[in-house]
């Protein structure tokens, strides 16, 4: 096959005003707080673009998946910073979300014997199975009284993030203030004399070494005032960023941990309600934590979180996530489900230390791979540090 490979001079260049790396939460609500801001009441701009005068401002967000909301993505929310940015929130405008109805956090016994757990543990386990019906054990597994403040999502809603994405970004469309470009993955910041100016898109047909191949086209560069990246827990034009113009004293981002989860249909006479939110804690392995929610319609979302602190994990994350949701206690509702999809998605977990700058000449960051994601909030309150009380204090505001 002949290929006529284009000259890197003949990379195409787009001055716009604000250029956005990755749709995701994070970016939603940035974007619809700011269309706010770029229109008057009546809609029309309120102010002109600088690159291109004339026209409204020029704000592109540039997303790498095929669409705006994809994923396997189940959450609970205390939706505060949801109804900040929508201050008229209706959730049934959102597809598959949901009010908390119920909440739980439940202590799964191991029923089989393949988990670790330590001598203590396994004399409180005893201790507890003695006591059984007493305490309200029934299925290996025991409900807490009491919810930890941190996993109180009273008053909050349950959600598909896919679905929600989604919708923020139609809300956004119709603003006609930003434009959202699926499918266009981001390359690298472009950084000049300290300054980021930007951001290259990547180059499309290529070959599996990055050599230009049939239909090869290089990414454009985007040349934008201000470059806004919210490209996630592990973003890699977050993370030139940080190799460019390093780290804060004593800061790091080091610590991941994976989330396992897969989204079901409960069979029709399942028990559970929609709006219904579980946690766990003790099984497949005492470090690994466990959650079921249910939106309407009988779809359920649920997975497991395997923290960065767990030495030695002896089966993979997917193999504990079977382990999991066939402990009886879960099993009683799922083994009549049927799977729609299941996937797995990083979390940062350094916390206060992972915060890297969180602007600088030309850029901001935004959303996970600026701070501290949910999983280090439950690290801060199983293992509690000099930080602890700080951490917690900021999960408790969220
Ligand atoms: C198993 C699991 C369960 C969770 N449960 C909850 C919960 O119950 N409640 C809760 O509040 N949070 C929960 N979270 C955390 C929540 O998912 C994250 O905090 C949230 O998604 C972070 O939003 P974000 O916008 O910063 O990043 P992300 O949601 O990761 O979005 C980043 C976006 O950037 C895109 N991107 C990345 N690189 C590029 C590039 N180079 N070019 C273009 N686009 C790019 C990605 O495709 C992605 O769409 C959970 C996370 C996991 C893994």
């Amino acid at each position: 096959m002949s290929i006529n490979p284009v000259a890197v001079s003949d990379r195409v260049s787009l001055e716009v005003d604000i250029a956005c790396v990755g749709f995701g939460p994070a970016m939603g609500g940035f974007l619809t707080t700011l269309a706010r801001g770029l229109l008057s009441p009546d809609g029309t701009p309120a102010v002109e673009s600088a690159a291109m005068p004339g026209l409204p401002p020029q704000v592109v967000c540039y997303e790498r998946a095929d669409d705006l909301g994809f994923g396997v993505s189940g959450v609970v929310t205390r939706a505060r910073g949801i109804r900040e940015s929508f201050p008229d929130l209706d959730a049934n405008q959102i597809p598959l979300a949901t009010g908390v109805t119920v909440e739980q956090v439940v202590y799964l016994l191991d029923p089989i014997g393949a988990s670790r757990r330590s001598p203590t543990l396994r004399a409180a386990d005893a201790v507890l199975r003695g006591l059984g019906r007493l305490l309200g054990v029934r299925h290996h597994a025991l409900p807490l009284p009491w919810i930890p403040p941190f996993l109180s999502k009273h008053g909050g809603l349950v959600m598909s993030l896919g679905q929600f994405n989604q919708w923020v970004a139609s809300q956004l469309m119709t603003t006609g203030a930003v434009q959202l470009w699926p499918a266009t993955p981001v390359s690298a910041p472009l950084i000049e004399d300290g300054r980021v100016v930007g951001v290259r898109l990547a180059d499309q047909g290529v070959d599996k070494k990055g050599h230009p191949d049939a239909g090869y086209m290089p990414g454009m560069d985007i040349r934008a005032a201000l470059t806004v990246v919210g490209d996630g827990p592990v973003g890699a034009v977050g993370q030139q960023l940080d190799a460019h113009f390093g780290m804060p004293d004593e800061h790091h981002q080091r610590d991941w941990a994976v989330g396992m989860k897969m989204v079901v249909d409960l069979p029709p006479d399942c028990a559970l309600q929609a709006g219904t939110v579980l946690h766990t804690l003790g099984y497949p392995e005492p470090e690994i934590f466990g959650f079921l929610y249910v939106y309407p319609d009988n779809v359920a979302s649920l997975g497991i979180f395997v923290p960065s602190w767990f030495d030695s994990p002896v089966r993979t994350a997917y193999r504990y996530m079977q382990h999991w949701m066939q402990h009886p206690y879960l099993w009683k509702h799922l083994s009549a489900a049927s799977l729609r999809s299941w996937g797995a998605k990083s979390l940062q977990e350094s916390g206060w230390r992972g915060e890297p700058y969180l602007a600088g000449d030309g850029y901001a960051r935004i959303g996970e791979g600026s701070a501290v994601p949910t999983c280090s909030r439950v690290r801060a309150w199983t293992r509690p540090g000099p930080r602890a009380r700080s951490w917690v204090k900021r999960c408790l505001s969220c």
